[in-house]
């Protein structure tokens, strides 16, 4: 079971900021913005490269505008996700990163 679904599940505290049927979203515990939120699947899929359910990433990304706006942060934001160890990937269960609260520098670096 992975961290996300723990928390998920209530067996580790996290603030559950949005929920629905298919998707729930947190904050991350080491923010690298001033909002730093994970925008999570329930089913746990594993990374991106590997999802092929459409209907999830319809519903992730209803998640991030409704969040983006619930945090005010709509004008400027960055979606990122992190696919597979070569990107730094530490949670084997799908998540975007909604990162925004400040001027973001355009490096991807
Ligand atoms: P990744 O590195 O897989 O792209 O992102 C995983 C993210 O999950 C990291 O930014 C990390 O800070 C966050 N994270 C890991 N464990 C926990 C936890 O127990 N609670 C919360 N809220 N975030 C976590």
């Amino acid at each position: 079971m992975s961290i996300f679904t723990k928390i998920l599940q209530r067996e580790i505290p996290s603030e559950i900021l949005f929920e629905n049927d298919s998707v729930f979203a947190i904050k991350d515990i080491a923010p690298q913005a001033p909002i730093h939120l994970l925008i999570i699947p329930k089913k746990e899929i594993e990374n991106l490269q590997s999802a092929n359910d459409p209907k999830i990433f319809e519903e992730m990304l209803k998640a991030v505008q409704h969040l983006a706006k619930e945090f005010g942060i709509e004008n400027g934001y960055r979606l990122v996700v992190n696919n597979g160890k070569g990107a730094g990937q530490t949670v084997d269960h799908l998540h975007f990163h909604l990162l925004g609260g400040k001027t973001l520098s355009h490096s991807f670096k």
